[in-house]
C-alpha cells in the first residue's frame, strides 16, 4: 500500500493540470482530445483503434491469465488453505516460488555460461553471421578507458561505426539504452550509435551476465543494427529507428528469441570449464519463460486502458480515482486494493500519454515477424537479408505497416502471438 501511494495527493493535481493542458492543445489543434492527437501518426491511427487493440488482446489472453491464476492461487493454498483469491501484492512472490518448484531453475547456474566477453562474442558473431557483415575494432578517442569502438562492414564498404560503454561507473547513466549519435544519410555521413549498459565485467568483480542481461544486450545491439542498416536512406529525418513510435520496439523484441534458442546459445555460451551450455538448461529456461504470459498481458492492458482512457476525454468529466478502480476490475484479474493511487507515480502516464499499448502493440508485430524465422530457420541468411532489406534497411521512409507487409508478404495479424500464449500452456 505505502508503495503505490507514492506520489499521492500532490501528484493527483499536478497529472490533472498535465491532462488539462494536453486537452487544450489537442483541442486546438482540432482534434477531439489528446488520445486522438498523439495516435494519429502512430501506426494506430486513433484513440477508437486502439481501444479495440486493448480489448482483443484482453480476450486473447484470458483463457491462458486464468490458468496462470489458478496456479497462483493453488500455491497461495499451500500457505494459507482458507485464501480464496490472489492480491495484486502477492502476485510478484508466488511467481517467483513457482519458476523456483516448478521449474527448478537456478539462475546462479544459468549465469556460469555468461561472461561478459563471451556474449559480446556471441551477439558479434549473431549478427555477422545472420547479415553477412563484419565487426572490427574501430581505432578513435573514446570517453573512458573502458569505452570500445567498432566499425561495422560489409565486404568491406563502411556501413556504420558504434560505441560499446558496457560497465557502470560513478556517475554514468544507470540503464541500458541504445543512443544515436549521428543519422546516417546515403552519399554524406556513416550513421553512428553507443549502446550505454550496466552490465558485469568492468573494474573488478564477477563478469557473469544473468541471462536477462544476456536479452537486454541483444535488445540494445538491436536497436543498434537498425539505427546503421537504416542509415542509408536520402533523409536524416527519415533514418533507422525515427519510425513510428509504437513499431520502433519490435525489431529489437523480435531480436531477443534468439537468446532463448538452445542452437544459438550453444555458439557461445561457455563455462569456465569451457563446457558448452546443456540443452536441459535451456529447455528449463524456456519453461520458467513461459510462465505467467496470460497474466502478463492482462496486467498490461489494464495499464493500457487506463494509459488510453486518461486521455481521450474532457479532463473536466474525468474522476482518475473512479476510472482506475473501474478498469482495475475488468481488466486485471487482480482485485483493487483499497486506498492506493498507483496513477500518482505511474510515470509512464507522462511520457507515453496515451500509448502506453505501444509495448504490447510492437510484441505483436514482432511476434508475427519472428514467425519467418521460426518456419525457415533461426540462422536462415536468405530470411535475414529479407528482413534487412525490407523492414531495417528503409527506416522510416515508409509507414512501418507497410515495411511489415513488405518482409512477410500480408499484413500483420495477431495470429502467431495468439499462438505464443497457448504455446508451453499448462497441461
Ligand atoms: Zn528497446
Amino acid at each position: 500500500m505505502a508503495f503505490r501511494q507514492r506520489g499521492y495527493p500532490a501528484n493527483k493535481a499536478v497529472l490533472h493540470k498535465l491532462l488539462s493542458a494536453r486537452y487544450e492543445l489537442a483541442k486546438l489543434l482540432g482534434f477531439d482530445h489528446f488520445a486522438d492527437y498523439i495516435t494519429a501518426d502512430k501506426m494506430m491511427g486513433s484513440a477508437a483503434s486502439a481501444a479495440s487493440f486493448i480489448n482483443q488482446m484482453t480476450e486473447l489472453a484470458t483463457a491462458r491469465a486464468n490458468q496462470d491464476y489458478a496456479v497462483l492461487l493453488q500455491r497461495l493454498q499451500q500457505i494459507h488453505p482458507e485464501a480464496t483469491a490472489v492480491g495484486d501484492w502477492q502476485k510478484i512472490y508466488l511467481e517467483n516460488l513457482v519458476r523456483n518448484e516448478a521449474y527448478s531453475l537456478d539462475q546462479q547456474e544459468v549465469r556460469q555460461y555468461f561472461s561478459f566477453a563471451k556474449v559480446k562474442n556471441g551477439v558479434f558473431q549473431l549478427v555477422e553471421n545472420l547479415f553477412g557483415v563484419q565487426i572490427t575494432p574501430w581505432q578513435t578517442n573514446v570517453w573512458h578507458p573502458s569505452v570500445e569502438a567498432y566499425e561495422l562492414r560489409e565486404n568491406g564498404q563502411l556501413l556504420g561505426r558504434f560505441y560499446l560503454d558496457m560497465h557502470p561507473r560513478t556517475g554514468k547513466y544507470q540503464h541500458a539504452a541504445q543512443f544515436g549519435i549521428r543519422d546516417g544519410v546515403q552519399n554524406v555521413q556513416i550513421p553512428m550509435a553507443a549502446l550505454v549498459c550496466n552490465f558485469p565485467g568492468g573494474e573488478g568483480g564477477s563478469d557473469l551476465l544473468e541471462h536477462a542481461e544476456v536479452e537486454t544486450f541483444l535488445h540494445e545491439f538491436g536497436h543498434l543494427i537498425h539505427t546503421i542498416f537504416g542509415g542509408h536512406v536520402p533523409w536524416a529525418r527519415f533514418a533507422g529507428t525515427n519510425t513510428q513510435r509504437d513499431f520502433v520496439e519490435a525489431p529489437s523484441q523480435m531480436l531477443e528469441e534468439w537468446v532463448w534458442d538452445a542452437a544459438t546459445l550453444k555458439s557461445f555460451a561457455r563455462n569456465e570449464r569451457n563446457e558448452t551450455i546443456p540443452d536441459e538448461l535451456v529447455e528449463k529456461m524456456n519453461q520458467a519463460r513461459n510462465f505467467g504470459k496470460g497474466l502478463q498481458v492482462r496486467h498490461q492492458m489494464f495499464y493500457a486502458a487506463l494509459s488510453l482512457n486518461y486521455y481521450n476525454r474532457d479532463p473536466k468529466e474525468l474522476d482518475l480515482d473512479q476510472m482506475m478502480t473501474d478498469l482495475q476490475k475488468r481488466y486485471s484479474p487482480f482485485p483493487y486494493v483499497e486506498d492506493t493511487y498507483m496513477y500518482a507515480s505511474f510515470g509512464h502516464l507522462d511520457n507515453y500519454s496515451a500509448i502506453y499499448y505501444t509495448y504490447m502493440w510492437s510484441q505483436v508485430i514482432a511476434a508475427d515477424m519472428f514467425g519467418e524465422f521460426k518456419q525457415n530457420g533461426l540462422q536462415n541468411k536468405a530470411v535475414a537479408t529479407r528482413y534487412r532489406n525490407t523492414v531495417l534497411a528503409p527506416g522510416a521512409s515508409r509507414p512501418a505497416a507497410q515495411l511489415v507487409e513488405d518482409f512477410l508478404g500480408r499484413p500483420f495479424n495477431f495470429e502467431a502471438f495468439g499462438e505464443s500464449l497457448r504455446d508451453g500452456q499448462q497441461q
